[in-house]
């Protein structure tokens, strides 16, 4: 390695969740359209301090990986192949540090996979302490306003003085070889955070102002919250689309992928389905990604006979990976002949299919032009279709 590597993050992500008894596993939780594990690597992604990031998962999780739930993955050359923890979390750290061992890092920064607003201000302070301050631990704390008590058994044994008393967060922030070498002096102690590791060593550990909002998703009430925080700064946007298709010599008419029979068919470069191509223009439209045949061209020979599912797929998942959500879609669909009464049902459900979305939320219309113009000769068939989104 060519490069000095100061900082790498070390992302604990190996837990079961089994307290908010989901399931999959809360790390793997899409909170408006992205999973809390890829949103907390995103948060030091960014930040320019960072150099590397290592993800540390347990085994049998690597189907969620598949199923993209870290959908940046491969894309972003901070972020290192994912490794595998162990029994609990201490020694899934100590798994992480062996792993990153080998780029030689000045200082590690240890996070809980489950606390994705961690903000750019406390990786900053944290790195300013190890950097700049000599300290070779600093953790953020967080002071206690509430009273502190003593329980047993959920009856009050006594109260107990919070001044001296902190609850504490990640990341925290440790000199590289120090805390490697704590994790293989103290293993098998099974602490729930590294800095206990320090104390076990009688090391100096400085402290840095935590944030309220870097709390770690452990409830469903806690889910719900950060769903909220995420939807506040999101805004509705609505979209448009239409299309037309020519009649000719056929048995059929694809439309929303139901072929409908008929003695017509509808020309067209893909399979024509007039209906999704309106629908994937809308969705294009209200995330301001242009138009159909500017992401499939119809003079590419790949998208001859296409069905027109791939075209609609994709455009959803450029919805989803702006951090978008799709609201509610509405079809209309132009035309004298064939009559869409007996195809409406499996249309809405076949389209509710393909955007992951409920049938409630997809409406499917007919009309006629009562017999005017291209639509009312029966030359071809229209479709439009609207849809609301919020992103
Ligand atoms: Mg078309």
């Amino acid at each position: 390695m060519n490069k000095k590597i100061n900082n790498i993050a070390l992302i604990v992500a190996g837990g079961s969740g089994a307290r908010l008894g989901a399931e999959i596993p809360k790390q793997y939780i899409e909170i408006t359209g992205k999973s809390i594990l890829q949103r907390t690597i995103e948060a030091f992604q960014s930040h320019p301090e960072i150099d590397l990031i290592q993800v540390v998962i347990a085994k049998e999780h690597q189907e969620f990986l598949k199923q993209g739930f870290l959908k940046t993955l491969s894309e972003n050359n901070k972020l290192l192949p994912v490794t595998f923890g162990g029994e609990n979390r201490q020694e899934s750290v100590r798994f992480g540090l062996e792993a990153i061992k080998k780029y030689n890092p000045k200082n590690v920064l240890i996070h809980d996979s489950v606390r994705p607003f961690v903000s750019h201000n406390l990786l900053s302070e944290i790195i300013k302490k190890l950097e700049s301050q000599g300290f070779k631990c600093a953790i953020p704390a967080l002071k206690i306003t509430d009273s502190v008590k003593e329980i047993n058994e959920n009856i009050i044994k006594r109260s107990l003085p919070r001044e001296n008393l902190v609850t504490v967060q990640t990341p925290q922030g440790f000199d590289f070889e120090l805390i490697y070498d704590l994790h293989n002096k103290f293993q098998g102690k099974n602490c729930t955070d590294d800095s206990a590791l320090a104390e076990l060593a009688q090391q100096n550990i400085a402290i840095v102002e935590g944030e309220k909002s870097n709390y770690k998703i452990t409830t469903i009430e806690d889910l719900k919250m950060a769903e909220m925080e995420l939807n506040k700064s999101k805004q509705y946007r609505v979209g448009s689309g239409f299309d037309v298709h020519q009649f000719e010599e056929g048995d059929g008419v694809i439309l929303c992928g139901i072929k409908i029979p008929f003695n017509k068919k509808l020309k067209g470069h893909s399979d024509a389905d007039c209906a999704w191509h309106a629908l994937t223009d809308a969705i294009l439209g209200a995330i301001g990604e242009g138009d159909i045949g500017e992401h499939f061209p119809d003079t590419d020979p790949q998208w001859k006979g296409a069905n027109s599912e791939k075209f609609l797929s994709h455009a959803n998942n450029l919805l989803k990976s702006k951090g978008g959500e799709l609201i509610n879609v509405d079809i209309t669909i132009i035309c004298e002949k064939p009559k869409m009464k007996d195809f409406k049902t499996a249309m809405r459900e076949n389209t509710a299919r393909v955007l992951n979305l409920n049938p409630e939320r997809v409406n499917i219309k007919a009309t006629t032009t009562e017999k005017l113009g291209f639509l009312g000769r029966e030359e071809g068939l229209a479709s439009t279709a609207n849809v609301s989104v919020l992103i």
